[in-house]
């Protein structure tokens, strides 16, 4: 009997979880990758959390500090004037996105890895679902996993209903040397999570490795997220335009970011953040633009189609689950195609009746710990849970914590 055969839409993290854990348990997989070229260079520092260390365990790869993780010792919470207010003892590791993305695709076969392949629709009846890429090539496979992000196109053609929504502001995100860093500032800040709230408005900030998952010290780097409310009709789409009056839409890419722009973020950091962190903002040699959205999918199985990862969901980033969500996304696939004993669809549905009420859950999490960066929350719920999650020891406690993820879980 021929082995059955799973088409893997997006070869970013999903979709590399979800390949390696269907070939080990004896599938033919083919991972379908819109870019042609290589996405190490993507996503900043990444807070990691011990189920993201098991499932790279079960595919067989190991992380320690020698392969780029960094030691946060502690949390801490800083005044506008730069007085530490509070710490908390809550140790971390954290690492970079693409210290989990490369190890994953280097284990790949070659041949199962298809960059510049770009799906543009696809067809299923109930037992066979085709794919249709960019160059007219078809693919066929008795598993189709639309692994391929927010903007997902698998998303767009099985569930058209499911968008995601912008939740009223955006990331900036900024990385710079350890080595650059004023000796006050590295002395406060690094080591630690720190943060501080001014108004609406939220920056954190924390290590990650260096170039080349170097953890030695001098050779690490420091990055911050500053959330700000920013307009979606007006303001964001100002933010996008380029210096030559180009709107590139809701989002850029960096180097376009018009120079007045950078200047009035630093100008704001310097008069309402606390001097360290201005001095991050100050300078981080490209800031990066990111709006935060949340999506819902009502399913996250379509017949023979499975959403994993941020194609399913997306929750706010102070949950800090995308990574590892996404790899426990691939993990229940797999377990419950396995425990299904050979009945695809049945499960397809066991996974589905799981990971659906998880990822919900954990969009409604992040966006109660985010609502106070909402300048109208849309409830009295929300109201209570802005004021709540506002409280500095509550940020401590929760931001990112490991309760994020197992007080998400489904009852
Ligand atoms: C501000 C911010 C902070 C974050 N912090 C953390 C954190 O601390 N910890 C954490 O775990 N996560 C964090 N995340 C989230 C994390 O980066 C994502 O959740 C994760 O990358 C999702 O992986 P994915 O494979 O599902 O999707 P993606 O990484 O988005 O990959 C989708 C892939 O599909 C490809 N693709 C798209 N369309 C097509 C197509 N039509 N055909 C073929 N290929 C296609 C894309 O090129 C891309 O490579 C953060 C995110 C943000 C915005």
């Amino acid at each position: 009997m021929s082995r059955r055969r799973a088409l893997v839409i997006g070869g970013s993290v999903g979709g590399l979880f979800a390949a390696h854990l269907l070939r080990s348990t004896g599938w033919d997989v083919s991972v379908f990758e819109r870019a042609s070229e290589d996405l190490a260079g993507r996503g900043a520092g990444i807070g990691t959390r011990p189920e993201l260390f098991a499932v790279l365990r079960r595919i067989g790869i190991a992380l320690d500090e020698s392969m780029g993780i960094v030691r946060v010792r502690s949390r801490k919470y800083f005044a506008p004037g730069g007085d530490c207010l509070q710490e908390l003892p809550l140790p971390s590791i954290n690492s970079a996105w693409d210290r989990i993305y490369r190890p994953l695709r280097d284990a790949m076969p070659p041949e199962s890895l298809h960059a510049g392949r770009a799906l543009v629709r696809i067809t299923r009846n109930d037992t066979v679902v085709e794919a249709v890429f960019s160059d007219d090539s078809v693919e066929q496979g008795d598993l189709l996993i639309g692994a391929d992000g927010l903007h997902s196109t698998v998303r767009h053609a099985c569930l058209p209903e499911a968008q995601p929504v912008y939740a009223g502001y955006v990331a900036w995100r900024g990385v710079l040397d350890e080595s650059a860093m004023p000796s006050y500032v590295h002395a406060d800040l690094f080591e630690h999570m720190s943060f501080t709230v001014a108004g609406h408005e939220l920056l954190l900030c924390m290590p990650m490795p260096g170039r080349d998952d170097d953890t030695r010290v001098g050779r690490r780097r420091f990055h911050f997220i500053w959330f700000r409310p920013v307009a979606w009709d007006t303001e964001l789409r100002d933010l996008c335009t380029d210096a030559h009056g180009v709107c590139h839409g809701v989002s850029i890419p960096p180097p376009l970011i018009r120079a007045e722009v950078i200047a009035n973020l630093r100008a704001t950091a310097r008069t309402t953040l606390p001097p360290q962190m201005a001095a991050l903002v100050e300078m981080a040699p490209q800031p990066l633009l990111q709006p935060i959205y949340d999506l819902v999918s009502p399913r996250v199985t379509i017949g023979r189609v499975a959403l994993i990862g941020d194609a399913a969901f997306v929750a706010r980033p102070h949950v800090a689950t995308g990574i590892t969500k996404a790899a426990l996304d691939a993990q229940s696939l797999v377990d419950s195609l396995l425990a299904a004993d050979g009945d695809l669809d049945k499960g397809l549905a066991a996974h589905n009746q799981k990971q659906q009420p998880f990822g919900r859950s954990l969009v409604e999490r992040a966006q109660m710990l985010g609502s106070y960066l909402e300048t109208s929350p849309k409830s009295t719920q929300a109201r209570e849970a802005a004021d709540f999650h506002r409280q500095p020891k509550n940020i401590l406690r929760e931001y990112g914590a490991a309760g994020s993820i197992h007080d998400a879980k489904p009852s």
